[in-house]
């Protein structure tokens, strides 16, 4: 039976050190939400970061703007952004309209205001083992693995997905020679071969693919541990909406040796980290610390 990687005591001990960090700063971190259309999971994220943000005083703006924003008017708001010196850090809701080039706004936000950890700079520095602002899903399985003393190791991590904002940087962090580093990492993807034969050899099984309960028990090696990234929306037995994880959680639970929980595991402390990273740019900005 898995022991269940619950979010809530990562949780605990991020926002008692995201508490004292913030006395110490002396003012007030001030977070800009670029938010453009409507989508239910990115209103509901947001509106989490507004509840945290009011809980833990940061200052949380939104910004909305509709679906048919041109990329000219979304650059000339970044730069007003960028250039605020009362605006620690930006976040940029996504998905983006399709008329958005969204790597020419990756780059545009300013790397000391970019909490998301999506400039190139910031994943350069990432993949050079270099103090940076990390993207906060990557570092939320860091963060879990390290709360609940996870080695990695000489350990065979299996990453499924390898998206820029995922797979990718989680695959350079095991990668590092740190405490959660130290990894051999094979990252998968929808063009991988035989993927269950991979996935066998897992000691640790990232599952971030956006495919609901894709990880089926046969997939896993016996006494795993499996980190379930996925959140995807379906409908239960009854019709009622219902987030699961690209794991089946109910099935892998006799196999595995830890799961992290969807929902109540990675997403709650990718929030945490936002707001840890609004934390970071308001000293990034200050002192220009890193660059
Ligand atoms: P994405 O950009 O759509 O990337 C999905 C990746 O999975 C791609 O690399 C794709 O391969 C791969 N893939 C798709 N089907 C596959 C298959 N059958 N076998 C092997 N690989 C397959 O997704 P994402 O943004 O990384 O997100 C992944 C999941 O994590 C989603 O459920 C998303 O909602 C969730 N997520 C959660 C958080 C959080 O905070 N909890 C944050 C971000 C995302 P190709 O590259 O070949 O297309």
């Amino acid at each position: 039976m898995a022991t269940l990687l619950k979010a809530k005591p990562v949780l605990s001990e991020i926002y008692t050190q995201l508490k004292f960090d913030i006395e110490k700063l002396g003012k007030m971190p001030c977070l800009e939400i670029i938010l453009i259309g409507e989508n239910a999971a990115a209103e509901w994220y947001v509106s989490n970061l507004q509840k945290k943000g009011k809980k833990y005083d940061i200052k949380v703006n939104l910004r909305r703007f509709s679906n048919d924003i041109s990329q000219l008017e979304l650059e000339n708001v970044i730069t007003e952004l960028n250039n605020n010196i009362n605006i620690d850090g930006i976040m940029l809701q996504k998905p983006l309209p399709d008329q958005i080039d969204e790597h020419v706004i990756n780059s545009l936000i300013s790397p000391f205001k970019d909490v998301d950890g999506f400039h190139p700079v910031n994943l350069g520095k990432l993949m050079l083992e270099q103090p940076a602002l990390l993207p906060c899903t990557p570092q939320a399985v860091i963060e879990i693995l390290r709360f609940y003393q996870i080695e990695t190791t000489g350990k065979h991590i299996v990453i499924l997905g390898r998206s820029n904002i995922v797979g990718k940087p989680l695959g350079l962090l095991f990668l590092n020679k740190t405490l959660q580093g130290n990894a051999t990492v094979t990252t998968c993807h929808s063009k991988t071969e035989n993927l269950p034969a991979i996935t066998l050899q897992a000691d640790i099984l990232i599952a971030a693919i956006g495919k609901p309960e894709f990880v089926k028990p046969e997939m896993i090696k016996d006494n795993s541990i499996i980190i379930d990234v996925g959140t995807n929306l379906i409908k239960d037995a009854s019709g009622n909406d219902k987030y699961v994880g690209d794991v089946d959680a109910e099935a892998v639970y006799d196999k595995a040796s830890a799961l992290s929980p969807v929902p109540g595991g990675v997403g709650s402390v990718t929030t945490a980290l936002l707001l840890t990273n609004v934390v970071k740019s308001v000293k990034l900005n200050q002192n220009k610390l890193f660059y």
